[in-house]
């Protein structure tokens, strides 16, 4: 229910000028957003990285509505990876690109172009691209673009959710030698036709998928923080013989930090995913949702501003 109303608030902009101009947000920003400059993004992969963590990094936005907006979000991710680059960050840190960014919403092969011109540069800066999955009436639509993308740029990574009921069939499509599928639980308000409402369903399915994943021939990226399935993640790695080369985990900037240091110590492959920029808003009010504790981290800020 509170996870409902917040996801509804994430698409209000009369909740967002209320929240962006609240006095105390900013502490709550600053905890699951490395900051709004490339320089910011630098820094937050530069310690990760000397910590032992790989990195994937997020210029925060979506659903731009003009080719102008999508342009001005390629040109930070090519600026971005030639200056991690120049910093020799990669390959330790990718992009983790959304394509309602890029102009999924406006035309599809303005989001395709755009996409492509990234992966590109990141082709020319040795490290890959991640193509994040949004609602799912952009599912085939990504998955498409993913499948062009795959042509020229075969290091080019998949998200798929474990929320949508499709995603178990599209583990098995996607689990060939050399895709990188990122695995998720899935962050957005999805009607019960095409998505799993119970988490105990969801949970489950996950761990259907991971399934899939760890026993196919692809390179499986784990996100998630819930440690039943870090838990499974490891036992299935064990079975099927996969090493720190051969899938990883990640996890999101400033969520169980101290998880992500025991799995690295442990041996594992663990990347951090990075976000940073102005725009904020709508991946804050999805940490919010996802659980009641960073919203009492919400409450505790505002308290201590009072
Ligand atoms: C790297 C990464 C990339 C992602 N990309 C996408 C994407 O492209 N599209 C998309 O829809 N979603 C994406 N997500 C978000 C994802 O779908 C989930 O919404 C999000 O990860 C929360 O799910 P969870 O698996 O962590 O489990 P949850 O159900 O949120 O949490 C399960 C359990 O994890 C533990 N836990 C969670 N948070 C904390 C905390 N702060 N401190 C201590 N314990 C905690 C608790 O035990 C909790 O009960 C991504 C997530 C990650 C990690």
């Amino acid at each position: 229910m509170l996870r409902t109303v917040i996801l509804a608030a994430s698409r209000s902009s009369r909740v967002e000028r209320l929240v962006a101009t609240a006095p105390f947000t900013r502490d709550v920003v600053r905890r699951f957003v490395a900051g709004e400059g490339t320089d910011d993004a630098l820094r937050a992969t530069r310690e990760l990285v000397a910590d032992g963590l790989a990195v994937t990094l997020d210029n925060l936005g979506e659903d731009v509505v003009t080719a102008e907006q999508a342009t001005a979000t390629r040109d930070e991710y090519l600026s971005l990876l030639g200056a991690l680059h120049a910093a020799g960050l990669t390959p330790a840190a990718e992009v983790s690109v959304k394509l309602s960014a890029l102009g999924q919403m406006i035309d599809e092969k303005l989001a395709y172009d755009n996409a492509r011109a990234i992966c590109q540069a990141a082709d020319a800066a040795g490290t890959t691209v991640t193509l994040d999955m949004e609602d799912h009436t952009t599912t085939d639509s990504t998955l498409d673009i993913l499948t062009k993308l795959r042509k020229d740029h075969p290091g080019t990574g998949a998200v798929l959710q474990a929320y949508l009921r499709r995603t178990e069939s599209d583990c098995r499509e996607l689990a060939y030698a050399g895709s990188r599928v990122r695995l998720c639980k899935g962050a957005y308000r999805e009607p019960e036709s095409v998505a799993y409402q119970a988490d105990r369903d969801v949970d489950r399915s996950y761990v259907r998928c991971l399934n899939v994943l760890m026993s196919g021939d692809g390179y499986p990226m784990l996100a998630t923080h819930d440690p039943r399935l870090i838990a499974i993640g490891e036992d299935r790695a064990r079975w099927f013989d996969r090493g720190p080369d051969r899938f990883e985990f990640q996890m999101l900037y400033g969520i169980r930090p101290e998880e992500q240091a025991r799995l690295a110590a442990e041996g594992y492959t663990v990347r951090t995913y990075v976000p940073y920029g102005d725009d904020w808003y709508g991946y804050l009010m999805r940490r919010l949702a996802e659980r009641p504790a960073n919203l009492a981290f919400f409450g505790r800020a505002l308290a201590s501003k009072k």
